[in-house]
């Protein structure tokens, strides 16, 4: 549509969206599969702004003979699109493709995130899994809020991606044959606020444009009153967006089809969901472990590190705590 601009810069800011795709083309999954190697990876980062919770289907239903089994599916769609999952239309499930066709849904968490690299640079990306890891960094949140409340002076972050947080690193590690995962995560005892640098890396990566920036106001109005850079990075509610059925001819009796712009043609879930995705530990449900904290050092906050056997999105889950070792890194 042909319009009037009153400001250069928007045209600029546009062009290079475009060019990058709006947050999208170039997204940039932190991975988190063990290495082939030496059956761990290990991840520093420092999450921004706030998370988006979404709800993911993958390619399982119930098993008609044993409904305690699932048994791995094709989407309907699976030719024309190669993600390994689908967004769900979780708040109108009525009219949710995916659900109606008795795919099975896992809660699903996507967070913004600067990855620090061996050379100490910084890259943007998103750390893209479901409860299993998220709860481990929902936990640091609380447990800090507790602590919060009984020292009120101990100025322990209750937001992770907030403006003072402390970067805290995530090992992934082969668990009991391959497929299965334990995560554990480990804060850093310094917390940091974001510097001028960071946001304006992120801000490289993706900045929505004004009317982007009106979209996500309208959708989410808390973050009107948040620091702009809360938005930067990747565009979240555009990226994990439920589609439907990808091919319009295979849609008979089903709801409306969403094409999605050339731009949106990105996969959501390659690389990112492995987490799902692991059919053996489907049915694994562990018992519960008691978890605690070790006292720590009074002066730093305690290091934290929790460890979840990976098992499916929908089971309960163990964890144990146990102190980090690690050092502040000194950045
Ligand atoms: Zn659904």
């Amino acid at each position: 549509m042909a319009k009037r601009v009153f400001d250069s810069a928007e045209t600029l800011d546009r062009s290079k969206s475009q060019q990058n795709g709006p947050g999208l083309s170039k997204t940039n999954y932190v991975d988190l599969k063990p290495d082939a190697t030496t059956g761990q990876t290990v991840r520093t980062l420092r999450v921004v702004g706030p998370y988006l919770e979404y709800v993911d289907h993958s390619s399982y239903k119930r098993d008609p003979n044993n409904p305690k089994e699932r048994i791995k599916v094709s989407f309907d769609d699976a030719e024309a699109n190669k993600s390994f999952s689908r967004i769900c239309n979780d708040e109108d499930k009525d009219n949710c493709y995916w659900c109606q066709k008795g795919f099975a849904a896992a809660t699903k968490f996507a967070w913004v995130c600067l990855e620090r690299q061996a050379d100490g640079s910084s890259v943007v990306k998103i750390l893209n899994k479901g409860k299993m890891l998220f709860d481990l960094l929902f936990n640091i949140e609380k447990e800090n809020k507790e602590i919060n409340l009984q020292e009120p002076d101990s100025g322990l972050c209750e937001n992770l991606g907030g403006e003072v947080a402390p970067w805290f690193r995530i090992t992934a590690d082969v668990d009991k044959g391959p497929g299965n995962v334990k995560y554990s995560v480990g804060v850093f005892p310094k917390q940091k606020a974001i510097t001028a640098e960071e946001v304006e890396l992120l801000k490289a990566s993706y900045c929505p444009t004004p009317e982007e920036f009106e979209q996500l106001y309208a959708a989410a109005p808390k973050m009107r009153d948040a620091p702009v850079w809360y938005s930067y990075g990747y565009a979240l509610d555009r990226i994990y967006k439920y589609r439907g059925l990808k091919d319009n001819a295979q849609s008979t009796g089903t709801p409306t089809v969403t094409t999605p712009p050339a731009d949106l043609e990105v996969s959501v879930s390659v690389d990112s969901n492995d987490d799902t995705n692991d059919a053996p530990a489907l049915n694994t449900t562990p018992a519960r472990k008691a978890t605690g904290r070790k006292a720590a050092d009074v002066t730093t906050p305690a290091p934290v590190t929790s460890t979840n056997m990976y098992v499916d999105d929908d089971s309960d889950t163990a964890s144990t705590t146990t102190e980090d070792p690690d050092e502040d890194p000194g950045w």
